[in-house]
Order: C-alpha cells, then structure tokens, then sequence
C-alpha cells in the first residue's frame, strides 16, 4: 500500500470519527440550550414574577386592613361629626397607628375642613385647585371603598409610596373624609435588589406608556420600554397583554427573554427579563470540551490505525517475501532459501557464493535527487542485478542499499566475474527521475560458501570484501 493511501485511511478514519463526535455534540448541544431557554422563558422569570408580585400583594392586603380598621374606628368618626376639636387627639391617633405598624405615613383628610391630619399635625388643606390634592378628590367620588394609589409623599415628596386611600362615612354612610396610610415601596424595590444581584435579572416596573416607574439599583439603559435597545417590538406585545413571555435580541447580540404582566392595583407592569444565562455559557464550554475530546481522541485512534496498518503491511510483505520497492526477496525468505541451497551443495558437492552489493554515497543521491530519485536508484539497480542471473541465483535486499545475491552452483572467480558485469553494468546505466541524470556506482563483495558454514558467517565475509572496495575507492569488487 502506497504511504498516501495509508494517510488517506488514518485520515478518513479520523474524520469520520470526528464528525460523529461532533455531530452528537452539536445535536445535544441544541437540545440542552433550548431547554435552558425554554426553563428560563417557561419556568424561572414567570417564578420570580409571582414572588415579586405576591410579595407586593402582601404588602398590599395588610395596608387594605389597617385603613379599613382605621376608617370603621369610632373614635375617627366620632372626632369628625363632633366638629374635630382638639386636633391634637387625632394627630396622637395617627402617630400611633405609624408607629405600631411601621408605615411610612398615616394621614386623615376631612370632608368638612378639608384638614389634613397627618402624624406631625395638620399638614395643609386639600384643595381641589391644587394638583398634588387631585387623589382626595378622585377618592370621594369613589364608588368602591378604598383605591390603592402610587404617588410620592406629601409629607416626603422625594419619596415613592403606596397609598391606601379608605373612604369614611358617618354612621349613615354619608361621607365624611378619606383616611388610610402609606407604605414606602422599598420592601419591593430590596427584592428586585436581591434577584438582580443573586440570579443576573433585570427586574422594573413600568406604567401603562411603558414608562419605568420603579427599578432596581443597577438598572441599565432607557426608561422607556419603547425606547431600551431591542425591546421596541415586543414593548407593543407587552403593553398591549396582561401578561406575556417574550424575548428580544439585546444591543450586545444576546437573547433576553422577558416575562411581564400586568399588576392590576397599579396598573403597573411588572417586567422581568434574563438574558441568555451562564447555564448556556456551560452548555457551550461543554461542547467545546466535546469537540476537544472528540479531536483528541480521532487523532489517536487515526494514528493507532496508520501504525496497525503500517505493520499489518509490513508483516504481509514479509509472508509474501517479496520487498515492495524492489521485488527483490526479503531477508526472512532468503534465509530459508540459503538453508535449501545450502544443502543442495552439500549434497552435489557443487561451489556456492554470495556477492553483497552496496550503492556508493547512495545518502548523497538521495539529499541530491531526492528520496523518491534514490528509490527509482534502487529499483534500478534491482532490475540490472536480475538481467545477470540465471534461475537458481536469489537475489535480496538485505537492508537499506545493500543487496545480497546466491550464486547457485558458483565458485568464486565465477561470482567476481558475474559481480564485475553487474557493477560494469550498473556504472554505465544512467538513471533519469527526472529531466536529471543521476549517475550511480556499486560496491561489491565476493564470498564463496565453506561447507558447515552459517548464513551469519558469510555474509559478514561478503560484507567485509564489499568494504574493502569501498575502502579502495569504491565502483569495484573485492574477494573474501
Ligand atoms: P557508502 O558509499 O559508504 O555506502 O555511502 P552511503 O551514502 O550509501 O551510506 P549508507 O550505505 O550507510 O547509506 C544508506 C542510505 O540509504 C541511508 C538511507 O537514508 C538510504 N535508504 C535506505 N533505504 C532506502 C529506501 O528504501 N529508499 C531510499 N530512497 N533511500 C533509502
Ligand atoms: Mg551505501
């Protein structure tokens, strides 16, 4: 088998094991991804979602009972209808309900003097020409009995709070002020703190006009959902539904996926969004490390393949006995040969030699030519030895550029004659690999056979003369 083709063979083996690999990663790649989008979208926003807003709602029933308990107290309505001497009575009243349940105000605003009461004292008078008063008057022409309203504090205008607003009727149910408290919304916004810090969620939320109306402490980007980068599609879907599950593509190229729905008491959306998460970023290193694996390992079992081949090769060309390059016999089957012929002499009392053949500065063709130049050198030299043999002569390539040749029924003048036509032969045979002529020259060794003998033994002595001409100058043949 040709070298390429062996490299073809390691080469489709390991593609094909890499492809494998790659295409199972890939496909579970997908598969995993997805159902990380898919818990995201399905499972972790709508989740955070409901904890926010029960969170809200929480806070929210508690101040619907205190303003009711506060609106239905004796004592308020009393006060009232008594024509509200003393407001220091009512000031005391409301101080106790701020403290005992730790809201941020408490407040009562009469009908008949439109004072309003708050726990420091009176703090101003409502007056329907006065913007900042416009809730008093929506909340009297209330047809249920309270209304829950953001706003900022009166008594802290920097401050946004969640107002209860109870509407008070006397013992006929004809009304006579709007009392209740106020709750800071900072229970609300520690929690979009704290799923912004701990889960890397974008949690705010947002009025009707898709207006941020109250945010987490490390909000990015616009304040209007129409307005923050990649959301101006999907702001309309929002706005448009109580609740929706979407995603966009951020300005960064990355999927966020958005969960909103409409908080009804405010009429606020509540707006959580997360973007691709690092749960993704571990699915993809997963699959980097799949491909790494799967390139390592093709690159073993592709060089395990060539070696097998390699030598599953070479023990073939052995048990065939033949060298590929030359068709000359290889040492193995040569040896059992020496043995037959061996033996054959002893028995005819017949001469039998061995001439071993080197290529002189064969290393200096091959640097010159190249190697596949010093192949055509040897398969040449092959081919001239074999036009000088007759059918019991055995030639072999021993090794490298050294060839041996039995010489059956050969004395030793016979095998330097035969051993001087060949390098004669081989000197004047010009040899083109290319457009360039390569001169070659051998240098031989002549042995003749002495009964009782080892192939070891006769071989170093043709090797030995083969030496000797080199040592001589090469291009010459030299006796044992
Ligand atoms: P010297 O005259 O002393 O023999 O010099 P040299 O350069 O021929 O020395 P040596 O016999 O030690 O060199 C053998 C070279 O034959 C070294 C090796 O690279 C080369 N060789 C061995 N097998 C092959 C082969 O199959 N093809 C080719 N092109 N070169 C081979
Ligand atoms: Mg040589």
């Amino acid at each position: 088998m040709l070298a390429q083709k062996k490299v073809y063979l390691a080469v489709a083996l390991a593609g094909a094991l890499v492809f494998g690999f790659i295409a199972t990663s890939v496909i579970s790649y997908f598969l995993a991804s997805e159902s990380v989008n898919d818990h995201i979208a399905e499972e972790t926003l709508p989740l955070t979602s409901d904890n926010i807003y029960s969170e809200i709602e929480q806070d929210l029933l508690r101040s619907v009972l205190i303003s009711s308990l506060m609106a239905h107290d004796t004592l308020l309505r009393d006060w009232t209808l008594d024509g509200e001497a003393d407001p220091e009575k009512i000031v005391r009243y409301l101080r106790e309900i701020q403290n005992k349940y730790d809201t941020t105000t408490a407040f009562y605003v009469s009908e008949k003097t439109r004072n309003y009461y708050h726990a420091n004292g009176i703090l101003k008078q409502v007056s329907a020409d006065d913007a900042q008063d416009a809730w008093y008057f929506r909340a009297r022409q209330l047809k249920t009995p309270y209304e829950i309203n953001v706003d900022t504090d009166t008594a802290d205008p920097s401050r946004l709070t969640i107002f209860l607003n109870y509407r008070v009727t006397d013992y006929q149910d004809r009304f006579i002020g709007v009392t209740g408290i106020g709750l800071s919304v900072d229970s609300v916004a520690k929690l979009i703190a704290s799923y912004q810090t701990r889960y890397a969620r974008e949690i705010y939320l947002t009025d009707r006009e898709g207006r941020v109306t109250l945010r987490g402490p490390r909000f990015e980007g616009a304040e209007n959902l129409r307005e923050r980068a990649g959301m101006s599609q999907i702001a309309t879907t929002i706005l448009a539904t109580p609740s929706a599950s979407v995603s966009y593509e951020n300005g960064a190229g990355r999927r966020v996926y958005v969960n909103s729905r409409l908080i009804p008491e405010f009429d606020w959306y509540l707006i959580v969004e997360q973007a691709q998460s690092s749960a993704e970023a571990r699915v993809l290193g997963a699959l980097l490390l799949n491909i790494g694996i799967a390139i390592a390992i093709a690159a073993l079992v592709g060089a395990i393949g060539w070696v097998a081949v390699r030598n599953y090769q070479a023990s073939l060309e052995q048990m065939a006995g033949t060298d590929p390059l030359t068709g000359c016999t290889t040492r193995r089957v040569f040896e059992a040969i020496f043995d037959q012929s061996r033996k054959n002499a002893l028995r005819s009392h017949s001469p039998l030699s061995l001439l071993a053949i080197d290529i002189d500065h064969f290393k200096q063709i091959n640097d010159e030519y190249g190697h596949a130049a010093g192949d055509l050198v040897l398969y040449t030299l092959a081919d001239t030895c074999r036009t000088h043999l007759r059918d019991t002569d055995t030639l072999c390539r021993w090794g490298g550029d050294e060839f041996l040749i039995l010489l059956g029924d050969c004395s030793l003048p016979n095998a330097l004659r035969v051993a001087d036509a060949i390098r004669a032969a081989v000197a004047s045979r010009a040899i083109r690999p290319g457009t360039e002529t390569v001169e070659c020259t051998i240098s031989v060794g002549a042995a003749e056979y002495e009964p009782g003998e080892e192939l070891r033994s006769l071989v170093a002595r043709a090797d030995l003369a083969m030496y000797t001409a080199k040592r001589e100058g090469r291009d010459q043949v030299a006796q044992a």
